[in-house]
């Protein structure tokens, strides 16, 4: 384990035990290592923090417990924060026995009694500290691993436990929001067959569509709920191919104005002439405008006006639908992308509250980012901004 040459950090104020080693690394056995010697611990402090710039790499300190600038076991604590990876072996008087084991407890490699020295027993002590320092640092390595390792478990754990407990809760709302379409079509459909003589044809043509309406509110719900089942199984795939911006906005503002013109909503828009080919998803796109637009005209009065807007920036391609409704409570607002949350203040207006949890999904999958600021009777705006991809 231990490489071609050792450099030693001697901190030795006594010249007569410097002088020692140096003879004892003199002999055969230590060719491949060398002494560098200091008297100070400051000086040793210094020359370990320039080591790199005076291109020496230390791989073990000598280190004498009584120092002039630093007593006992005072130098141990500087010298580790200096280099926590460089061994330390400490040199001892023969009466220092506990101090030397104390200086072990507390991050030292080994300990030699100075009067005792001799090739051997220098040879052996530096190689064990030297080595048993790079054991603790792979140990200290794989420990760091394994905990990595256990931290990213427990969060997929949680993750996993989080995504089940979504799941359920997911499915019991649902099957509570199929409930009430199914009882309109079961109570309808018994009326219609029980009360059938005394109905006129009119009051049959209304039960019949309550019928229509409700199997259409369902199919929407379950289209919406598959979509974000999607979207969670990460089956959600962004299909980008050339688009015409412009025209694919006109044909959505086209389509929201029929159901705004029933509420007497009038719908503005600014749409900029565009000269250059913008690649997008047209089906990701066109679920983010929809709801953002449907829900801008469901939650404002009769007569308001709702605003719809493009742009572009070098890098994205912004659309704003701004209304003058019943906007959004401001303590209400941070969970307003999640499945089936409906705000407080939406009294009678119908919705099944997965509109937006499918805008967020969308504005994900193609990597963009959705804002809003909103305030209660005053109106809402959404901004949506998606990276431009143009040829
Ligand atoms: P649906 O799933 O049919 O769209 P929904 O409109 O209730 O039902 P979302 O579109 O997800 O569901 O909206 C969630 C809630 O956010 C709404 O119920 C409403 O409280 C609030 N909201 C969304 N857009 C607006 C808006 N423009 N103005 C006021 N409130 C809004
Ligand atoms: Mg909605």
């Amino acid at each position: 384990m231990l490489g071609s040459s050792v450099n030693i950090l001697l901190i030795e104020d006594n010249l007569a035990d410097a002088r020692f080693l140096h003879e004892v690394l003199k002999q055969p056995k230590f060719k491949n290592f060398s002494l560098f010697h200091v008297k100070r611990l400051k000086e040793a402090l210094n020359l370990l923090e320039k080591s790199s710039q005076v291109s020496v790499c230390f791989d073990v300190i000598l280190l004498d417990l009584t120092l002039p600038d630093s007593q006992g076991l005072d130098s141990l604590q500087p010298l580790m924060e200096c280099d926590a990876n460089l061994p330390i072996v400490v040199l001892t008087n023969t009466n220092d026995n506990e101090l030397a084991i104390e200086a072990v407890r507390q991050g030292a490699q080994d300990y030699l009694v100075k009067r005792q020295v001799n090739d051997d027993s220098l040879l052996r002590s530096l190689r064990y500290a030297i080595e048993r320092k790079q054991t603790l640092e792979s140990l200290h390595t794989l420990n760091q691993t394994l905990k990595e390792k256990v931290d990213k478990c427990t969060l997929e754990l949680v993750k996993a436990q989080e995504l089940n407990q979504f799941k359920s809760e997911f499915v019991s709302i649902l099957s509570h929001d199929i409930r009430n379409p199914l009882n309109t079509i079961l109570l309808t459909a018994g009326l219609l067959q029980n009360s059938d003589e005394q109905l006129s044809k009119e009051k049959k043509l209304t039960h019949f569509q309550m019928i229509r309406s409700a199997i259409k509110n369902m199919a929407l719900l379950l289209d919406e709920a598959s979509f974000i089942g999607k979207a969670d199984t990460g089956r959600l795939r962004c299909q980008i191919s050339p688009l015409d911006l412009q025209d694919f906005c006109s044909e959505i503002i086209k389509g929201i104005k029929i159901s705004a013109k029933y509420r007497n909503i009038h719908i503005t828009s600014i749409l900029p002439e565009i000269d250059f080919e913008v690649f997008s998803d047209e089906n990701l796109l066109r679920h983010i405008l929809d709801n953002l637009l449907t829900n801008a005209v469901k939650y404002s009065p009769p007569g308001s006006t709702v605003h719809f807007e493009l742009n572009f920036t070098e890098e994205s391609i912004i659309f704003l639908i701004q209304d003058w409704g019943i906007g959004i409570p401001n303590q209400e607002q941070q969970q307003l992308f999640q499945p089936f949350y409906r705000a407080s203040n939406i009294g009678m207006i119908p919705g099944t509250g997965l509109g937006l949890s499918i805008v967020a999904k969308c504005v994900d999958a193609l990597q963009g980012e959705i804002e809003f600021n909103s305030q209660v009777d005053l109106g809402t705006k959404f901004i949506v901004k998606l990276p431009l991809v143009k040829v």
